[in-house]
């Protein structure tokens, strides 16, 4: 069995990111960037009034000598106009700095007398003027290869002029659930032994969250044939195949035969983790395997450990990213991993500490659907109530 890490690193170094495709940058909200992009307009592009009120010259702001508004700018259409001492020109929000100008005195602050203002609160030079450039310059960075494009940095893209970006292509998703137990939920009730196929929507739903919304969903028996020939069509037309269920070593348990079948090698099986024991990945081609352990537990911790980062890896994602979100955090409780795995609690996070849920077996739904955060204790590891640890949030 290997550990974890060595799971993670031989999954990453089999998966590369997809081909990169131009898209408008609102279709790319939340996807991956494959490509740097260097600002060609600074921010701000001119120099300009970042109040509602007068460009003057400063040093004619502190007597009280009345200035003369000959002018008036707006923000649009540069004017161009020059201010002569002794005066002032009317200018608003965003309106670019006449020649001659170096302050703005905010209308608040000044008195108008007929077609001059007075200063009433004098300002210094420089004041109120948003300098071109001050934010961003030419040739700074502005978006790098296996950034998330966030709506904050498309507004930052599309200051630049663009309406396009290159990103990665999503994965080709398929979710196969095995099991002859399995009931599709809303198809009738269940027979004496039957169960509804929970991990089927809630691994769509992982995928979904990533930001890959269109998944095959297919099913197949314990049985041999069957699975081979479900697999075979999959991979034909998938990057990745997530299976769950049937990875272990039960007599009903067809996935390795079947790829035997088909003349795949199991690049790993079993991993030292709890829950979670007996993942499975494997290449085909191009194709990606994930075998998921069919407890719904362990299929949604083998997605966050394994199946997650390749997905993101695939999508472009920056080597970052891929981790997960950890938070320190103090256990609520006294908690105690006896095992030889690594053991990954389900429980809330809330105000900076950690408390395992309900049930904390691998078919625990329960636990599972009312966790926010996961907790791992490392093999004999003993946690004491306030002890501190880190947290992986799941939110
Ligand atoms: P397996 O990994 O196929 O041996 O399945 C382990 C346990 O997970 C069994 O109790 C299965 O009934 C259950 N299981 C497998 N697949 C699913 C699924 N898609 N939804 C809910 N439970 C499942
Ligand atoms: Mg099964």
């Amino acid at each position: 069995m290997i550990t974890e890490e060595e799971a993670l690193t031989r999954v990453l170094a089999a998966v590369k990111p997809l081909q990169a495709v131009p898209t408008t940058l609102f279709e790319a909200l939340d996807r991956y960037a494959a490509q740097d992009v260097t600002a060609t307009v600074p921010i701000p592009a001119f120099d300009q009034s970042s109040m509602d009120g007068y460009a003057i010259v400063a040093a004619e702001s502190t007597t009280t000598q009345p200035l003369r508004v000959t002018g008036e700018q707006a923000a649009g259409l540069d004017e161009k106009l020059t201010l002569q001492s002794g005066c002032a020109i009317r200018i608003f929000t965003g309106a670019p700095i006449p020649a001659g100008a170096d302050a703005v005195i905010m209308q608040e602050d000044v008195r108008r007398e007929g077609d001059a203002i007075v200063c009433t609160d004098p300002v210094t030079t420089g004041e109120n003027i948003r300098r071109a450039g001050a934010d961003l310059c030419q040739g700074q960075f502005v978006l790098r290869m296996g950034e998330q494009l966030t709506p904050g940095r498309m507004a930052l893209l599309a200051s630049q002029g663009l309406d396009q970006i290159s990103i990665h292509a999503l994965p080709r998703v398929a979710v196969l659930s095995t099991g002859d137990e399995l009931v599709v939920p809303g198809s009738g009730p269940l027979q004496a032994g039957q169960i509804y196929n929970t991990n089927g929507l809630m691994l769509r739903g992982m995928l979904a969250q990533l930001g890959i919304r269109t998944s095959t969903q297919a099913h197949c028996r314990d049985d041999l044939q069957s699975t081979t020939e479900t697999l075979r069509e999959l991979l034909r037309s998938h990057d990745v195949v997530l299976i769950s269920g049937g990875v272990s070593v039960g007599d009903h348990d067809q996935i390795k035969p079947a790829l035997k079948e088909l003349g795949i090698e199991p690049g790993l099986w079993r991993v030292k983790v709890k829950p979670g024991k007996p993942f499975l990945f494997a290449q085909s081609g191009q194709s990606s395997v994930f075998g998921l352990p069919g407890n719904p537990v362990s299929s949604f911790v083998t997605f966050l450990l394994f199946v997650r980062p390749a997905l993101l890896k695939m999508m472009g994602a920056a080597d970052a990213q891929l981790k997960p979100r950890l938070i320190p955090a103090t256990s609520g409780t006294a908690l105690s991993n006896p095992g030889d795995r690594p053991h990954y609690l389900r429980g809330t996070l809330s105000r900076g500490q950690f408390m395992p849920f309900g049930l904390q077996q691998s078919h625990a739904l329960l636990s599972l659907s009312r966790s926010n955060a996961l907790l791992r204790l490392e093999a004999g590891q003993d946690l004491q109530a306030g002890d501190t640890a880190e947290v992986w949030l799941l939110d």
